[in-house]
């Protein structure tokens, strides 16, 4: 089967390529002007941030600056081509320029009446931050005077213009040129430098305060300054500003930061960026520009309203670098830092009108959250970006539950909208309420990014990845943070920052993570060079311990205590059960006391796929119990063993009764012992004396015994059922126990269904023996208790490959299987599962294998033996339950696994319970978007 999808893929590969050859390559999409030749849909080819540029003025004629997009293709050839483009693209340039100067009636690089261009990157899925933007490109000797002619404001000539040396000599020259100056000497900070001595110099704190002389002085010395750190002038040609931009932009896919955000968020190397050439807007026009970011609903939250941040008079990314602090778009936008500020609305009614009415339309059209990129050109607003916009976790629930009940999305679609990692911050520690309660912040700044950390200060990425390696918490605080802190912060248990605005980086990218994040802390005082922060009142220094409260923005010294979260949130009992709706496939809990029983049932697990009842000797009031086990193990005759065994009894009822009874109502899976035999042999000198003791034989005698259990290889040892065939009166105690337990509960009211599972079957055999002594147990106790109904069943796990491949003649004896998935792993690969360690990595390093088996189901090897014994087991009896048990059972795409394969019901650990009551209502969901679709 696998090999046909493989021959298929490569005869549709090969009839495209000749497809391609006979009709000339398009490289480039054009757009503008309530035109595309791209849209949507094709964000493969145009990326994400060129196809929304195509569908938003073709499909919605929304007002978008003409431009086009140079294909991902390009960038492939690029990098397949030692950095060369195919032949055709320059002329396809040229002739989409010309088309762009039809439409704007101005010429690039014309004295008179000169075009401006950005060159913006864009991959297909959203790398904030990583990959670059250069704006202003065209500005030269030459064309700057007619800009000026043209609209009169030699300030905003300038201001245009410094901004283009500094992005063009740190992308182009620098960056894309392959030069890595040390931290703090790159020509952008070299230039930011020269910037703020300006403004020390005049006394003033805005960009926007410095008058046009001082910027005409200033562009001067920065084109010096570039020549004097690069070696290079900075280039006077529009067309060589172009190209240069276009180059920069395609070598920037592989540049560090872009890479270390491709591994982290798992996005293919290969897929490549597209490149946007667009027509310039300015928001940097005086006081009737401006430029900014907004979201249709708030990200941090959730809340249903329009929501962002502009900064009137600025550019580009001043919003996002939180130079300034932005201000609100509205009253809902305001925060602590912003209250005081002018809305968009007040300022630029009209504007803001508009946007209002677009970001609607922009909604309803998308059936999402969007984050939308604009600026106003002297009142005139124009649309720079919109795409699904990044949320937390907190905000995906609410946003999800607001849109199915506005009729924007289906249930189906809403439960897609949340991801396991998002579903998991509502379950992520917060501050206990309790210690919050008792404390004053020692700093407020912006919640960016709601939850708790505490955790030790650090104030460098790498010793925030230091810590963590170490298997500490650290408290990242910085002054603000960009891209090159991106895995720094990844470590981070938290992130505080002091500047930036609720979009800044830092925001951003925490809030795709669902990381605790404060940003816009102005009353810090860093100190980097002792490694020292100032704040009420006080300095805190490296190593001190901080926590954040995210949700609010407080930051507390010391470290808090906090709570497994979760527990009362409304919106996350909400969603879950919106999941239950959708879902077809059952969520049971792997449980082995009645602690983890009541915890599993809050979480929504609906029985136990796993009681393991060898848990009883380990832990917390094991001593007894083990101490007994002991004595069985070690006994030398029948009559002592037996002895033991019924010594052993009353602890064992106690355990399954207390189990199943928290879980009256629901099926419990009781799985007969399996103990690694030898593992329970004391090894401290005084317990084996105790138990020679009483056992009553010399330590001489002790030491045979326990070296006759010894054995080679014990995980395929004698384990599993193996030990009741050989001591059948094993069997008969724990189905005593079990049977007494569920009838003591039915008399007292509850509901008991005991499922016995018996485990590592290799043949169908080993089955019809030990249900013989089940039955035999049960009607002893249905005798003995006069019970009138007592359901139960009898299943096995599915754990070796020969059970799996049998299983048509296993299912015939038996009521369920449950894919013990961990040893069924370990046994079809022949990898022990606990001496991996010094082969696997290689395996992985190497490519030979895509992941650890036991962390992600093989589902081509692994997955096969499964598929084979479902079918078969069914084909023999249509009503056979199937569920798994393994470490799997939890992992969102094994849960995925599960449904298509028609399992009855997955089953975890209680904390993964809500993790695959959502996997298994997307797997659902996807199938009946998949009907719907055909
Ligand atoms: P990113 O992918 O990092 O968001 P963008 O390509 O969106 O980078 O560019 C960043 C910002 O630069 C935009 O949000 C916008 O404000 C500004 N910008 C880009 N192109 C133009 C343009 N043609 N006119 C005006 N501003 C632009
Ligand atoms: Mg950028
Ligand atoms: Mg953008």
């Amino acid at each position: 089967m696998v090999k046909k999808t493989v021959k298929k893929a490569a005869k549709t590969a090969a009839k495209k390529t000749t497809k391609k050859a006979v009709k000339a390559a398009k490289y480039i999409y054009s757009f503008g002007a309530g035109k595309a030749e791209g849209n949507g849909k094709m964000k493969e080819l145009l990326g994400g941030k060129g196809a929304n540029l195509a569908e938003m003025s073709g499909q919605l004629k929304l007002p978008v600056p003409p431009g086009f997009t140079i294909t991902t293709e390009v960038c492939t050839y690029y990098w397949n081509n030692k950095r060369t483009y195919p032949k055709t693209l320059k002329s396809d340039v040229e002739a989409n320029l010309k088309k762009i100067e039809r439409e704007t009636k101005k010429v690039f690089g014309s004295e008179k009446n000169p075009l401006l261009v950005s060159v913006r990157s864009g991959a297909r899925a959203s790398m904030p931050g990583m990959m670059e933007t250069i704006l202003n490109i065209g500005l030269t000797e030459k064309t700057i005077p007619g800009m000026i002619a043209k609209t009169g404001d030699p300030r905003f000539v300038y201001d245009a213009y410094r901004r283009l040396i500094m992005m063009y000599s740190d992308v182009v020259m620098e960056k894309a040129a392959g030069i890595e100056p040390k931290d703090g000497e790159g020509i952008r900070k070299i230039l930011d430098g020269l910037l703020g001595d300006v403004k020390t110099k005049l006394g003033v704190k805005d960009d926007t305060q410095i008058p046009a002389e001082e910027l005409i002085k200033l562009c001067a010395e920065f084109k010096k300054t570039v020549k004097k750190v690069l070696k290079k002038d900075f280039p006077d040609n529009a067309m060589e500003q172009l190209w240069g931009a276009i180059g920069a932009v395609f070598a920037s896919w592989n540049g560090k930061r872009a890479i270390a955000y491709r591994n982290i968020e798992n996005i293919p190397h290969d897929w490549g960026t597209a490149v946007n050439v667009q027509t310039m807007v300015f928001g940097n026009m005086g006081d009737t520009s401006a430029t900014g970011v907004a979201f249709t609903r708030n990200p941090g939250n959730g809340d249903s309203h329009f929501y962002g941040e502009y900064l009137v008079n600025a550019q580009g990314e001043d919003v996002v670098a939180g130079i300034r602090t932005p201000s609100p778009m509205n009253k809902w936008s305001a925060n602590a830092h912003s209250k005081h500020l002018p809305t968009l609305e007040k300022v630029m009614p009209k504007a803001y009108k508009e946007l209002d009415a677009i970001q609607k339309k922009l909604e309803k059209h998308f059936h999402d959250m969007l984050d939308i990129e604009f600026t106003i050109e002297d009142q005139k607003l124009w649309m720079l970006q919109c795409r699904v916009g990044k949320r937390n976790g907190t905000a995906a629930v609410q946003m999800a539950l607001d849109m199915v009940k506005e009729r924007l999305i289906t249930k189906e679609e809403a439960v897609l909208r949340v991801t396991p990692a998002q579903l998991g911050e509502l379950l992520l520690p917060a501050i206990d309420p309790k210690a919050e309660a008792g404390v004053t912040p020692i700093a407020k700044g912006l919640p960016a990014g709601p939850g708790g950390a505490a955790g030790t200060i650090v104030f460098s990425s790498l010793d925030a990845i230091k810590l963590q390696e170490s298997g500490q918490n650290a408290i990242l605080v910085r002054e603000e943070t960009n891209p090159e802190d991106i895995e720094g912060m990844r470590a981070a248990a938290g992130i505080l920052t002091q500047r930036g605005g609720m979009t800044s980086h830092a925001a951003l990218v925490a809030r795709g993570w669902g990381k605790c994040c404060i940003v816009g802390c102005g009353e810090l005082e860093i100190n980097l060079n002792d490694k020292t922060v100032k704040m009420g009142g006080k300095t805190y220094k490296e190593g001190d311990a901080l926590t954040l409260n995210g949700t609010k923005g407080f930051v507390y010294e010391g470290a808090l205590k906090m709570l497994a979260a979760g527990e009362g949130n409304k919106n996350l009992a909400a969603f879950l059960s919106l999941c239950d709706k959708v879902r077809t496939l059952k969520v049971r809990a792997n449980a082995d006391t009645e602690e983890d029983a009541l915890k599993a049932r809050k979480f929504g697990a609906e029985g136990i796929g796993l009681f393991r009842i060898e848990h009883m000797f380990y832990g917390k009031n094991s001593e007894k119990p083990l101490f007994i086990l002991r004595k069985m193990i070690l006994s030398g005759s029948e009559e002592e063993r037996k002895a033991a065994v019924e010594e052993l009894f009353p602890f064992m009822k106690r355990d399954i009764k207390a189990t199943m009874k928290a879980m009256s109502g629901y099926s419990v899976t009781i799985r007969l012992m399996d103990p690694p035999l030898h593992e329970f042999v004391p090894t401290l000198p005084e317990k084996q004396q105790e138990l020679a003791k009483e056992l009553g034989i010399t330590m001489d005698v002790f030491k045979e015994r326990a070296a006759a259990l010894h054995e080679v290889n014990p995980m395929m040892g004698h384990r599993g059922i193996r030990l009741g065939i050989t001591y059948p009166e094993i069997t008969l105690m724990q189905s005593r126990a079990i049977f007494e337990s569920a009838a003591e509960l039915i008399k007292e009211g509850h509901k008991a269904v005991p499922e016995v599972m018996i485990p590592l079957t290799c043949d169908v055999n080993e089955i019809v023996a030990q249900k013989k002594l089940i039955r035999e147990a049960y009607d002893a106790v249905v005798a003995k208790t006069k019970v009138k109904k007592l359901n139960y069943s009898v299943g096995t796990m599915i754990e070796i490959p020969r059970a799996a491949v049998l299983a048509y003649e296993v299912a015939g004896e038996a009521d369920f299987f449950s894919f013990g998935t961990n040893d069924l792993t370990q046994m079809t690969f022949g990898f022990s599962r606990d001496d991996i360690g010094s082969f696997l990595p290689e395996y992985l390093k190497q490519g030979i294998l895509e992941a650890d088996p036991f962390q992600t189901l093989d589902q081509r090897g692994v997955g096969m033996l499964i598929q084979h014994a479902v079918n078969e087991g069914r084909d023999q009896k249509p009503n056979l339950k199937v569920g798994i048990c393994g470490e799997h059972g939890g992992d969102p795409e094994s849960v995925e696994f599960c449904h298509r394969e028609g399992f009855t019901y997955v089953s975890c650990s209680a904390f993964r319970v809500p993790i695959a009551r959502l996997a298994a209502a997307q797997a659902a969901a996807k199938d009946v978007l998949a009907k719907k679709r055909k």
